[in-house]
């Protein structure tokens, strides 16, 4: 048991992680319910859900929420594979390793597909994009990531769509580590999870489509379980998944919600990862820890610091955390070696200054 976790906040080990991430025990103790997935206590769970997560994504009413069982990269896989018609041609933006994923589905699936690549320290930059788009009329639709886990960077994703928007291309965001914590921008189809800024338990994800888009998918798809448009017009239809509803998850999830709301919405919970974010690369600096990402393009979820030393042990240094119960996350970057700090979950300074005092004293 670790002294300064306040034992009603939290289970034993706190995790700095981009997710699944320290939930609250409130959280954790709505899981405790059997519901019948037929029954309208589910069907209203799941209307409340869809409903709410619109409006966190802004509310207009030409949007539309499809949950989908499965952790984020299946809300990923399933708009890919059902936005993107047989005749159609994707682009995907690539500089970290959830880009990276996207290519990798388009790879699996067989969608027709091109990539445009920039170091993982860079963000895409809106002229290239331009400039590509204009070049290559057979792209109908492009993809990229909003913070790109891997590094903590973030793409801009509004001046990115202005672009697509102009071309009169479609476009496809991947927003999962970032929903909840930052203004989204517009986009045709958006894809977030439930256990990231919102604060739930993993076990569903979920896509927030502009109407027309998920109506336009119909047929599309390369998946009968992932098939965007089968599962929103199920959705539609009867109120309910099309297969097994992840149930104690979506009980779990709004209670996330309700906390969510009772913060404050988008602006106050990304105020306390900013702050959760100030305080750690503060400190990080002070112990000698340099960030990968330059400060202008860091985002407030998490941070790639580089190893201190060539002789730095990274598993050495995470089980030691780990014996005091702080579980960090291993690097991700091709080309630098690095380690990992999540500042999202249900976390503030004072667990943020206890992993700085734990890292003070295993170095
Ligand atoms: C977490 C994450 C995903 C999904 O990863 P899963 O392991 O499938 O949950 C996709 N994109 C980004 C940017 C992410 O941070």
């Amino acid at each position: 048991m670790i002294a300064f976790v306040p034992e009603d906040r939290r289970g034993r080990r706190v995790l700095f992680t981009p997710g699944p991430l320290t939930t609250t025990r409130t959280v954790r103790d709505a899981l405790r319910d059997d519901i019948g997935s037929w029954d309208n206590d589910c069907i209203a769970l799941v209307s409340r859900i869809r409903t709410s997560l619109v409006d966190i994504a802004g509310g207009r009413d030409d949007l539309t929420c499809t949950p989908f069982q499965g952790s984020g990269s299946y809300a990923v896989e399933a708009v890919l594979g059902s936005a993107v018609p047989r005749d159609g041609g994707l682009l995907i933006l690539v500089n970290g390793a959830y880009g990276q994923r996207m290519v990798y589905i388009a790879e699996a699936l067989g969608l027709p597909h091109r990539v445009m690549r920039d170091p993982e320290y860079r963000p895409h930059d809106p002229a290239a994009l331009d400039k590509t788009l204009a070049e290559d009329p057979e792209i109908t639709h492009v993809a990229c990531v909003h913070c790109e886990t891997t590094t903590g960077l973030l793409n801009p994703i509004r001046e990115l769509g202005l672009v697509v928007d102009k071309h009169r291309r479609r476009y496809i965001i991947d927003t999962i580590s970032s929903f909840g914590a930052y203004p989204i921008a517009e986009a045709d189809h958006i894809t977030g999870t439930a256990n990231k800024c919102i604060e739930g338990v993993p076990g569903f994800a979920f896509v927030i489509s502009r109407r027309a888009a998920v109506e336009a998918a119909a047929g599309n798809a390369r998946s009968l379980s992932l098939d965007l448009h089968g599962q929103w017009a199920h959705l539609e239809k009867t109120g309910q998944f099309r297969f097994t509803p992840p149930t104690h998850v979506l009980l779990a999830f709004e209670q996330a919600l309700v906390e969510f709301q009772a913060e404050g919405g988008v602006e106050a919970r990304a105020a306390r990862y900013r702050d959760n974010h100030r305080v750690l690369n503060d400190g990080m600096t002070r112990l000698g820890f340099s960030p990968f990402i330059a400060p202008e393009h860091q985002s407030h979820i998490i941070t790639a610091y580089r190893f201190p030393t060539d002789e730095f042990d990274f598993r050495s240094f995470y089980d030691r955390l780990r014996g005091q119960g702080f579980i960090i996350y291993p690097g991700k970057v091709t080309d630098a070696d690095t380690f990992r700090i999540g500042n999202i979950g249900s976390i503030d300074r004072r667990e943020i200054e206890a992993l700085l005092a734990a890292i003070e004293r295993v170095m």
